[in-house]
This record gives structure tokens, C-alpha cells and sequence, in this order.
């Protein structure tokens, strides 16, 4: 077995026992493998370990990739978006998880509309209020909501973050139960039952299941150090 199957299937077990703690069933998350820096050639071996969602945070490589693999790869962005290039990626990834602004979506369901499309999103949100980090604040998706509803192309999943990092995972937790709070609280007062929670990396997604992830996002601790 090669080392990517094997920890592919380490961290399926990961997954369940994480799940089955906040007594949740292992198929009620994801496992999106980040591919990003890694060539097609070992997106290939994971593929032929039957691991079929792929994220990449920069749109260039997704269409480096995907023409060399599988059409079976559901291709997922992970990374920010520049709405120029949202007519290149929207055919090729069923999946963005950095919508991070309104003007953002309003372009992706415009492009979407024109493809005759339906674009799956996640609303990325700073839910840790890091300066690095692009997302809408807790404040501006209040107040984006009606607006993002009424987008008639996108579908949205839920909310996705990447909180400010911390090797110890116990100071991540409270971001992650923040996201799911602010779900929550966002569904209840709108008709988007937003059932997705797209959070939780390498080294803390155990913990972001524990808090109510449905897909993580992992790519070292398939793949290796980049
Ligand atoms: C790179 C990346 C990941 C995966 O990070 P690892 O630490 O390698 O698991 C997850 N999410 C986003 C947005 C990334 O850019």
C-alpha cells in the first residue's frame, strides 16, 4: 500500500471516530484532499485510492490539473477568488468554498446564470477577525444575507473558515463553535437551511468535527510536508 492510501485511510478512521464522539455517523463528513503543490501524478495515486474530492487554492493550478486527471475528480476552490476568473473555474469546480464578499457572490451567480450553471459556494467568513485573512465579518454576512439569497444560481452549502492558526488546538475550538454558532443563528433567520460547515485542516480537524464540521479540508497529513 503507498503511503497515500494509507493515510487516506488513517485519516478516514480519524474522521469517524471524531464523528462518532459528537455522535454523528463517519458519512455525515467529508474528507476534501488538498492538493495544492502536489503534482497530478500523486492526485492520481489518491484517486486510485478512491478518494474522489480534490481542493486547490489557486485557480491556474486547478486548470493545470484537471485537464491530466480523471473527469471523475470533483474539484473543489479553496482559495480566493478574482471575479475575472470566475468564468474559468465555475465549469471546472463543482465547489467554491472562498466566496468572501457579496460583490463576489453576485458575480458567481451572473457567470453561473450565463453557463446555465447552479454554483455550489460556502460563504467564507474571519470568524477569527485575523487581518491576513479574506472573509466577510460576522457583521457584513448579517447584513449580506437577503441579498445573498436571492441569488438565484448559487446554491449554498454554509459557511466555511480558516481561523487565525494555533499549535494548540484546544485556543482553534472556540472559532470553530463560533462558526457553527453564527450557522445557526444565519439560518434561523432566513429560509437557507445552510447545512454545510467547511472547516478543520491537518492538524486540528478532529477537533472541527467535534465542533460540527461536514467537510474538512486536508492536505499535509495525506500528502506530506509541501
Ligand atoms: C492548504 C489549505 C488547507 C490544507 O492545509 P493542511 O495544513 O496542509 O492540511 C486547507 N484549507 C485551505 C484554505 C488551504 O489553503
Amino acid at each position: 500500500m503507498s503511503d497515500i492510501s494509507a493515510n487516506l485511510e488513517l485519516i478516514q478512521g480519524q474522521i469517524a471516530a471524531a464523528a462518532a464522539k459528537s455522535g454523528r455517523t463517519p458519512d455525515s463528513v467529508q474528507l476534501l484532499a488538498v492538493s495544492k503543490t502536489y503534482p497530478s501524478e500523486i492526485v492520481r495515486q489518491a484517486f486510485l485510492a478512491r478518494q474522489i474530492r480534490f481542493g486547490e487554492n489557486r485557480v491556474q493550478e486547478v486548470l493545470d490539473k484537471a485537464p491530466q486527471l480523471p473527469p471523475e475528480i470533483e474539484w473543489h476552490l479553496i482559495g480566493h477568488l478574482q471575479k475575472n476568473k470566475t468564468r474559468k473555474v465555475l465549469p471546472l469546480c463543482a465547489w467554491i468554498h472562498s466566496v468572501d464578499s457579496l460583490k463576489l457572490a453576485e458575480a458567481i451567480n451572473r457567470i453561473a446564470g450565463e453557463l446555465n450553471l447552479k454554483a455550489n459556494v460556502y460563504l467564507q467568513v474571519n470568524i477569527s477577525d485575523d487581518e491576513a485573512k479574506f472573509g466577510f465579518s460576522p457583521a457584513e454576512i448579517r447584513q449580506s444575507l437577503t441579498p445573498l439569497a436571492n441569488l438565484q444560481h448559487l446554491h449554498i452549502e454554509g459557511l466555511m473558515t480558516i481561523p487565525e492558526f494555533s499549535a494548540d488546538v484546544e485556543k482553534t475550538r472556540p472559532h470553530f463553535a463560533a462558526l457553527r454558532e453564527l450557522r445557526d443563528e444565519l439560518s434561523n433567520d432566513c429560509d437557507l437551511p445552510l447545512p454545510g460547515l467547511s472547516m478543520g485542516m491537518s492538524h486540528d480537524f478532529t477537533v472541527a468535527i467535534e465542533e460540527g464540521a461536514t467537510i474538512v479540508r486536508v492536505g499535509s497529513a495525506i500528502f506530506g510536508k509541501r
